[in-house]
C-alpha cells in the first residue's frame, strides 16, 4: 500500500498487492497486463445476489441465494482416497440444504458448525434439496455487507486456474485506487454517467438498469479514440500531402466509352463525376466506392483508370485472388489495348518483370497517343495483381492513382502499404460488401464514400428459393432442363473436403455425384487448393461453355462474370452468411436471362431459416448487410481479424450507431480545438 501513489493505470499488475508471477501469467491470458486492462476487464454478466430464499423455497435448477447455519459437516473420500466428496448441511429453519464439493477436500476448513453462512448457486435436486459447488460465505457477525454475496455482483470471463473470487476481490480493491484517475482521462459527455461512475457501475451496480448506461459511456471513449485515431491520419494526409493532378482529358475515356456496346446508368455518371472531382482536387483522394454485386464498379474503375493515364500517371489495380486479377487483366486488356495502353500483370505466380520487359518498350506513352495534354515522358500504364502489389520488391515509377477491389478482403495496414509505393497516390477502394453505416464509419471512417445505387437496366430479376436436401433430385432436373436451353449454373459447396462427421458437403467428394447427375453436360471443379495455371484453365473453361456447370466453394464470391450462368445452387446454405450468400448469389443475374438462386439447407433450427427468408424476400444488398450485422456480427461481414477489424470491449458494432455517429461528431470537434 505504501507504494500506491507511484502505480497508475499503465503500471503492470504485479504491482498490485497480492498479484504474483503465476496470477499475471493467468491475467495476461485475459489480455490484462495493466491495472487499466483488469479495470476494463466486463463482466460477462451479473448475479442478482440481494434477496435471500428460504430453503423451503428452493426450486430446481433455478439459482438463488439462501443462509442457514452449518448443522452437519463431513469429508467422504472413497477410491483409496483418490476421490473425496465434501458435504455441508445448511438448515434455516425452513428446510434443510446439501452443499456438496467434490474432490475439494480442503474445503473442510472454511466451516465450523453452528457458523451462519450464506450460499448462491442452483439446486440440482430438491429431494434431498443439494446444489453442488455453489459460492459460499460465512458472516463474520458484524460484517454483514460483501463482496460477493448481498449485492448484485459480477461474474467474469475467467482462465483456467483463475477463481473468480480472487478476481473479483481483486477488482473490488482496485477499483477505488484507480477510479479517480480513469475519471481524469476522459472528458464528459453530455447525457452520460462519469467515466469514473461508469466504470464503478460495470463492475459493482447498485441496481441492474445502471449497467447499461455504464456501458454505453465507456463504448463511447473507445469510438472517440478510435474516430479521432482515424480523423488525426486524415487530417495530416490533407495538410501534407499534394493531390497529383489526374483527371484527365478525355481523350481516352471518349473512345473507350464509345466501344464499350452500352450506356453508363445515372449512377455510374454521377459517381464518375465526384471521382473526377476528387482526382483534380488539393488533397489525394481517399474514396470508398460501394455498389451491390452486378452495378458496374469495374467500369468506373477502368474510367478512373484513364482519367489517370491521360494525365500521364500509372495506375496500380489490386484484387484479392488471382482468379479475380486474371479476370481485370483480361477484360482491362480489352478495353485498353485498342487505346494503346499497356496493361500488366502482378501476382504470387505472374511477374511484372516478364510482362513489363515484355509491353514497356512499346512507344505507346504520350506520343502513340498524340495528345499535347499528355505530360507523361514514359508510357503510363496499367498493373494488375494481388497482394503481390504491396511485396517490398515490387516498384512502379509515376503512380498517380491505386484501386483496390473487394476491399472487404483486405485491411487497412495493407492499404496504407500500397498507397506508400508512390508519392500519396490518389486511392479508390471499391466494395460489393453493402457495408451498413455504422461499419462504415468504424471501419472505412477515413475515406469519403459513393454509391452505386442502381443496377444497369437490362438486368434479369434473380429470383430466390429455400429448398431442404430431400428436393435434390428436382432441382438437378431444373438444372438440367436450364443446360438443355443453353445456360450454364453454379454449384456450390462450403467446404473443400467432407469434414469428419460428414454433414457438410464437400467439393471433391461431391463432383463424381453431381457429374452422374448432369449427364451428358460437363462439370468442372473450381476451389482455392487447385494450382492458379489450373483454377485459369476451369475458369477458361466455363467461360466458353466447353463446362456447363461449375461446381465450386464460395471461392466464386468474388468477382467471376459469366453472364450466359443463370442458375446458382449452393448446399448447406446455412453454413455461410448472408452477406456472403448474397455475394455468390451475385454470379447470377449478370446477363439478360432470368436467373434462379436455389438455397440448400435442412436447417435444424427455425432461426436459422428465419434467417435465409431474407435472402428470399430481397436483393437488395444494404437490407441483407444489416440483417448480418445483427445476426453474425461484424467479423462475419468483413472477414475476420485480417479486415483490420477494430475490436471493442465495450463497443457493439450492429447496436450504437448513434453513438458511434456521436464520437465522431465529438472527435471532429475536438480536432478543430487542436487545429487552433
Ligand atoms: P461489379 O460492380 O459487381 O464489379 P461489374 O463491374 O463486374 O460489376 O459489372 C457486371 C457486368 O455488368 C459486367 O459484365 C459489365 O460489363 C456490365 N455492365 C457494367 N455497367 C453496365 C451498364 N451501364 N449497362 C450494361 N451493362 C453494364
Ligand atoms: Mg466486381
Amino acid at each position: 500500500m505504501a507504494a500506491a501513489h507511484s502505480i497508475g493505470l499503465q503500471s503492470p499488475v504485479t504491482e498490485l498487492f497480492g498479484v504474483g508471477p503465476e496470477r499475471a501469467a493467468q491475467l495476461a491470458r485475459l489480455k490484462i497486463a495493466t491495472v487499466g486492462d483488469l479495470l476494463l476487464h466486463r463482466p460477462a454478466r451479473y448475479e442478482d445476489r440481494r434477496r435471500a430464499l428460504s430453503i423451503r423455497d428452493l426450486k430446481l435448477k433455478e439459482p438463488a441465494l439462501v443462509r442457514g447455519k452449518v448443522v452437519a459437516m463431513g469429508l467422504k473420500r472413497y477410491r483409496k482416497g483418490t476421490r473425496s466428496v465434501f458435504e455441508l448441511v445448511l438448515d434455516d429453519g425452513t428446510a434443510r440444504l446439501h452443499c456438496q464439493w467434490w474432490n475439494l477436500p480442503f474445503m473442510e476448513q472454511y466451516f465450523n458448525q453452528g457458523e451462519e453462512v450464506v450460499v448462491y448457486g442452483k439446486p440440482r435436486l430438491v429431494k434431498p434439496r443439494t446444489m453442488d459447488h455453489p459460492e459460499t460465505e460465512v458472516i463474520e457477525t458484524g460484517e454483514e455487507l460483501s463482496i460477493h454475496m448481498n449485492r448484485i455482483v459480477p461474474i467474469y470471463p475467467l482462465t483456467e486456474g483463475l477463481p473468480q473470487r480472487w478476481l473479483r476481490s481483486l477488482i473490488w480493491r482496485t477499483l477505488p485506487q484507480f477510479k479517480a484517475e480513469f475519471g481524469k482521462l476522459s472528458q464528459t459527455v453530455p447525457g452520460f454517467p462519469s467515466a469514473e461512475l461508469a466504470l464503478e457501475a460495470i463492475h459493482f451496480p447498485q441496481e441492474m438498469d445502471e449497467v447499461e448506461p455504464a456501458r454505453r459511456r465507456l463504448a463511447f471513449d473507445e469510438f472517440l479514440a478510435l474516430q479521432l485515431q482515424i480523423q488525426r491520419r486524415r487530417r495530416n494526409l490533407e495538410q501534407n500531402a499534394k493531390g497529383l493532378p489526374c483527371s484527365g482529358n478525355n481523350s481516352l475515356i471518349k473512345p473507350f466509352l464509345k466501344q464499350l456496346g452500352f450506356q453508363l446508368t445515372d449512377a455510374q455518371t454521377r459517381v464518375l463525376r465526384e471521382l473526377r472531382h476528387d482526382l483534380g482536387g488539393e488533397v489525394p483522394m481517399r474514396r470508398l466506392l460501394q455498389g451491390d454485386v452486378g452495378c458496374g464498379k469495374t467500369v468506373v474503375a477502368a474510367c478512373c483508370a484513364l482519367m489517370s493515364i491521360e494525365s500521364g500517371f500509372s495506375v496500380a489495380l489490386m484484387a484479392p485472388t488471382e482468379i479475380l486479377a486474371e479476370q481485370h487483366y483480361r477484360n482491362f486488356q480489352t478495353w485498353f489495348d485498342p487505346l494503346g495502353i499497356p496493361v500488366l500483370m502482378h501476382t504470387g505466380s505472374r511477374k511484372t518483370a516478364g510482362a513489363s520487359a515484355r509491353i514497356l518498350p512499346l512507344p505507346l506513352g504520350g506520343e502513340g497517343r498524340g495528345e499535347g495534354a499528355v505530360r507523361g515522358k514514359q508510357a503510363s500504364s496499367l498493373v494488375i495483381g494481388t497482394h503481390a502489389l504491396i511485396q517490398e520488391a515490387f516498384q512502379l515509377d509515376n503512380l498517380g492513382l491505386v484501386i483496390i477491389d473487394e476491399q472487404h478482403k483486405f485491411g487497412v495496414v495493407q492499404r496504407e502499404k500500397l498507397v506508400r509505393k508512390g508519392r500519396y497516390p490518389h486511392l479508390l477502394v471499391m466494395t460489393a460488401t453493402p457495408i451498413p453505416r455504422t461499419l462504415g464509419l468504424t471501419l472505412y471512417g477515413d475515406l469519403d464514400i459513393s454509391i452505386i445505387n442502381q443496377l444497369p437496366a437490362n438486368r434479369a430479376k434473380i429470383r430466390t428459393f429455400i429448398r431442404s436436401a430431400d428436393t435434390l433430385p428436382k432441382v438437378m432436373d431444373f438444372i438440367r432442363s436450364h443446360l438443355k436451353q443453353k445456360r450454364q449454373a453454379y454449384v456450390v459447396y462450403p467446404r473443400v473436403d467432407e469434414t469428419s462427421d460428414g454433414t457438410v458437403k464437400a467439393v471433391i467428394t461431391e463432383s463424381d455425384r453431381l457429374q452422374a447427375a448432369l449427364r451428358p453436360f460437363r462439370v468442372g471443379v473450381l476451389h482455392g487448393r487447385l494450382r492458379t495455371d489450373e483454377k485459369e484453365r476451369v475458369t477458361d473453361q466455363f467461360r466458353k461453355n466447353q463446362l456447363q456447370v461449375l461446381l465450386t466453394t464460395s471461392i466464386v464470391e468474388v468477382g467471376v462474370d459469366v453472364p450466359n450462368a443463370t442458375v446458382m445452387l449452393i448446399e448447406n446454405a446455412e453454413q455461410f452468411g448472408l452477406a456472403q450468400l448474397h455475394q455468390i448469389r451475385g454470379r447470377v443475374g449478370r446477363g439478360v436471362h432470368e436467373s434462379y438462386c436455389i438455397l440448400i439447407a435442412d436447417p435444424k433450427t427455425r432461426e436459422a431459416r428465419q434467417r435465409l427468408r431474407v435472402l428470399e424476400q430481397t436483393t437488395d444488398g444494404f437490407t441483407i448487410a444489416e440483417a448480418d450485422l445483427k445476426l453474425r456480427g461484424p467479423g462475419e461481414l468483413v472477414g475476420q481479424e485480417q479486415s483490420g477489424m477494430p475490436s471493442f470491449r465495450f463497443g457493439n458494432l450492429a447496436e450504437d450507431g448513434p453513438l458511434i455517429e456521436k464520437a465522431r461528431d465529438t472527435a471532429r470537434a475536438m480536432l478543430v480545438g487542436e487545429g487552433r
